[in-house]
């Protein structure tokens, strides 16, 4: 096991009523920025228990924020908070609305070009106003770690940013609050959280059996559970769980003192950039042909993962390794993400294009061995159409 040092600062209130804690967390004299997406959380009533929450504190809000948050929208949102005084802010919504947050968050004391914060990954991240969630869709983790991806259609990029600074506060979770998504963000939320897992478990063994055995757990009741939430929408525990697996996947835990590969993420982000496919469908289309290509380096972690999260237990090892590729691209497919490029019409230049792009930034080595180049993801995504 790699050295490590865990410190996840953020106070999680999770269940049915829970927003109603948003009154003792943030302070009565606060001038808060709300900021909400396209209006998702008017129509299933949580606006007006966040309303209720925050009482008589002084609150402007800001609409808006659209999936795969843009930076140009969320500018306007930085000029309010320092014209107004802003002293917190709390982000209602989905993992778009959380991260477009963390942006204004870090911005708003930010002395240069707020873009510089990404271009940098954070690392110009002084400070940041504190910043409070109510998560509505679970996927992303954000609720829980100080990670943001931004996007600019403008130039189509999309980038992201990780500073300690941006971790929120609090979080709360009401899984009722979940109930209302459409089926398809729900099972774009699974997705996002298993490859979330996948990223910072499938790398080689680093002998670390608390992190191994706790990323196996949340792939295995996302794969139980994932299923169950979707086909009834109305059982509670089943989409607890989902929320809680989600939190769990992406808070540090999983990845402390581990080798982690983010490359299926790294790639994904330049597709939804070029061509504005959702974020957990890029992961499905570039996960399954990256495993194949990645079979050797990874074929140790592959093995484990067959046997301990699929029950493949016989077969030649090849087989078994096949095996547990091929039960992947069978999960995303059968909560109905398809993971070829034929299903979203993408024509096959988006292979070539992606690559350069990556290179173009410098990215000419990416994944937990630095070995998949521009040409080795040329061909993972040609595999993928
Ligand atoms: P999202 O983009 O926040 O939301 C997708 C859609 O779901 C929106 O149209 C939203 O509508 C709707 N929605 C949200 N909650 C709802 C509810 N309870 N009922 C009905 N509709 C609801 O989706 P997301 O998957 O959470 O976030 C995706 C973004 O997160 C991507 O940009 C991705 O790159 C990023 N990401 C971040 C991290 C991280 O660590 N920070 C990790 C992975 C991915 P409204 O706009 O009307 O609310
Ligand atoms: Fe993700």
């Amino acid at each position: 096991m790699d050295n490590f040092t865990f410190h996840n600062p953020t106070r999680i209130h999770f269940g049915r009523g829970q927003i109603a804690a948003i009154a003792n967390e943030i302070p009565a004299d606060a001038k808060v920025l709300l900021l909400a997406g396209g209006g998702s959380i008017k129509a299933n009533g949580v606006y007006d228990q966040v309303i209720a929450a925050l009482g008589e504190r002084t609150v402007h809000e800001h609409w808006g924020v659209e999936a795969n948050p843009d930076f140009d929208t969320l500018l306007p949102a930085v000029e309010l908070c320092r014209q107004e005084s802003v002293d917190w802010v709390l982000a209602v919504g989905g993992g778009s609305v959380l991260d477009g947050a963390k942006l204004i968050c870090a911005a708003v004391p930010y002395a240069g070009d707020p873009w510089q914060i990404l271009l940098d990954n954070g690392a110009s991240v002084k400070s940041a106003l504190p910043l409070g969630t109510v998560l509505t869709l679970p996927a992303t983790g954000s609720e829980a770690n100080g990670a943001s991806v931004i996007s600019r259609r403008a130039i189509k990029e999309k980038l992201h940013f990780i500073s300690p600074s941006v971790y929120p506060v609090f979080s709360v979770l009401d899984p009722a609050t979940t109930l209302s998504l459409p089926e398809r963000q729900v099972a774009n939320g699974i997705g996002d959280a298993f490859c979330h897992v996948i990223e910072q478990y499938l790398t080689y063994p680093a002998h670390a059996a608390v992190q191994d055995q706790f990323a196996e757990s949340v792939l295995r009741v996302l794969i139980a559970e994932g299923p169950k939430t979707l086909a009834d929408r109305n059982d509670y525990d089943a989409r607890a769980n989902l929320v809680w697996a989600a939190t769990c996947a992406l808070n540090g835990l999983v990845g402390a003192g581990v080798p982690q590969d983010w490359a299926t993420h790294t790639i994904g982000h330049e597709i939804t950039a070029l061509h504005g496919i959702d974020h957990a469908r890029t992961l499905a289309i570039v996960l399954p042909s990256l495993l194949s290509a990645q079979k050797d380096t990874k074929r140790a972690k592959l093995l484990q993962y067959a046997e301990r999260v699929w029950g493949i237990t016989t077969g030649t090892e090849d087989e078994r390794v096949a095996g547990a590729i091929a039960q992947t691209r069978e999960f995303y497919e059968s909560i109905g993400i398809p993971t070829r490029f034929a299903a979203y019409e993408v024509a096959a230049e988006v292979a070539p294009q992606v690559a350069q792009r990556l290179a173009a930034r410098g990215l000419t080595g990416i994944g937990e061995h630095g070995d998949l180049t521009p040409e080795r993801i040329e061909a993972i995504l040609r595999d993928a159409a």
